[in-house]
């Protein structure tokens, strides 16, 4: 089922090689680029991944599994919220075997993959001149630059550092630490990988200060330096998480589109985007070869990712922005009304951590 027609994807994260990888099954001529020699190294974000959404993802992943979740510690002023669930919720990836995994279906497929390879301003133009060009090549994209898709939006930055540990306390737990005096427009985290290793990480908005020095105060919180007792450092580093969609995410005439972080598609609440990510790459290489058979155009990607998924993103950023905007007294209120209203019990049992109009409905349907 060979289709008229190439799609060349600058970039080799998860979003770059899921939208190659599915163009290839759909017998679209796929060529990646990657500036790294190794994919994804050196390694700056987690993989926690709710399992709901790895599993639609369609990639049999069981043996990259580090490690699996069954709720949150929610920190708030001086509340303390668990939401522990019956059922594991998310799973713990190694990122750099799960570059590896993709990487690897993606030739299985006959898919090529240029590793070290940086493409410029005029390869773009070659590219897009001889088929259709996908950025799925980050936060920073050079491809959303180079073709005029501006993005008015906003970011974190992020910095995180994993450690070597002999005393994970919960293994099945994540805590999360929502404190506007030291990682203000978003919260820092400690999250047990795996039974060795554990990492912290905080997110700041841009506005707030300098990532590393936001980790420094987070190190200071009481409840981390507990943890770090007991730890030996291995690696850290900073990195950028986008938190809104580009304006616009494809263009029928330059024959130009973007997945991924290139996008903007992540969560804005916890800057998940490999979920995300990685179910628009999946939407795009299917508008693809039906552009690529006649049957529609690019921008039906466009179309149907802000169908499916425009409402969740406004409902995460509107809660972040919520609680971006309360201090420390008013986040203890409001974890504190939450828990008497019974938001343990509601979100242990019907939470949805990628869709919180989901959620919502099941919130509904409880009052019905
Ligand atoms: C601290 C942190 C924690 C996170 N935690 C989670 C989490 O727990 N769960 C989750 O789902 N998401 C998480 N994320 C978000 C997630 O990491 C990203 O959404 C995801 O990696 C985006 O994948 P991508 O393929 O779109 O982009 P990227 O992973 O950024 O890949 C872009 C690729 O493009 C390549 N590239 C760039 N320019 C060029 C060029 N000119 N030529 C060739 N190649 C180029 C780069 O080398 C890179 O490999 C986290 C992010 C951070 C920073």
């Amino acid at each position: 089922m060979d289709v008229k027609g190439s799609a060349s994807v600058i970039g080799a994260g998860s979003s770059g090689l899921l939208f190659a990888k599915r163009a290839a099954e759909l017998g679209v001529g796929v060529r990646v680029y990657d500036q790294k020699k190794v994919l994804g190294h050196p390694v700056r974000a987690s993989g926690i991944l709710s399992i709901s959404g790895l599993d639609s993802l369609g990639i049999e992943y069981k043996h990259i599994v580090s490690n699996t979740i069954y709720g949150a510690k929610i920190y708030a002023g001086n509340e303390v919220m668990t939401i522990r669930s019956g059922k594991p919720q998310a799973h713990v990836l190694n990122r750099l075997r799960l570059n590896e995994l993709l990487a690897q279906k993606c030739t299985d497929l006959g898919v090529e993959i240029e590793r070290g390879r940086k493409v410029n301003a005029e390869q773009l133009d070659r590219l897009s001149d001889s088929g259709i060009v996908v950025g799925a090549d980050g936060f920073n994209s050079g491809v959303a630059r180079h073709f005029g898709m501006v993005s008015a939006g906003t970011h974190v930055l992020t910095y995180r550092e994993v450690y070597f540990t002999d005393d994970v306390e919960e293994l099945d737990m994540v805590e999360l630490f929502f404190d506007n005096r030291i990682c203000k427009g978003f919260f820092g985290w400690i999250a047990p990988e795996s039974k060795r290793t554990i990492e912290i990480g905080i997110g700041i908005g841009p506005e707030h200060g300098n990532s590393k020095e936001a980790m420094n105060r987070f190190k200071r919180i009481g409840r981390v330096m507990e943890v770090l007792k007991k730890c030996r450092f291995v690696d850290g580093g900073a990195s950028v998480i986008p938190l809104s969609l580009r304006d616009r995410f494809t263009d029928d005439d330059k024959r130009v589109l973007l997945v991924g972080d290139a996008a903007g598609h992540v969560k804005p609440t916890t800057g998940g985007g490999i979920i995300f990510g990685g179910s628009g790459a999946v939407m795009a290489a299917e508008a693809v070869k039906n552009y690529f058979d006649g049957n529609g155009r690019i921008s039906d990607y466009e179309r149907m990712w802000r169908k499916q998924f425009s409402l969740d993103m406004k409902l995460h950023s509107v809660i972040r922005k919520v609680y971006a905007s309360l201090g420390p007294a008013q986040l203890s209120y409001l974890v504190k009304a939450a828990k008497l209203l019974g938001a343990e019990s509601f979100f242990s049992e019907k939470g949805d951590m990628d869709r919180p109009s989901v959620m919502l409905k099941r919130l509904f349907a409880n009052k019905a």
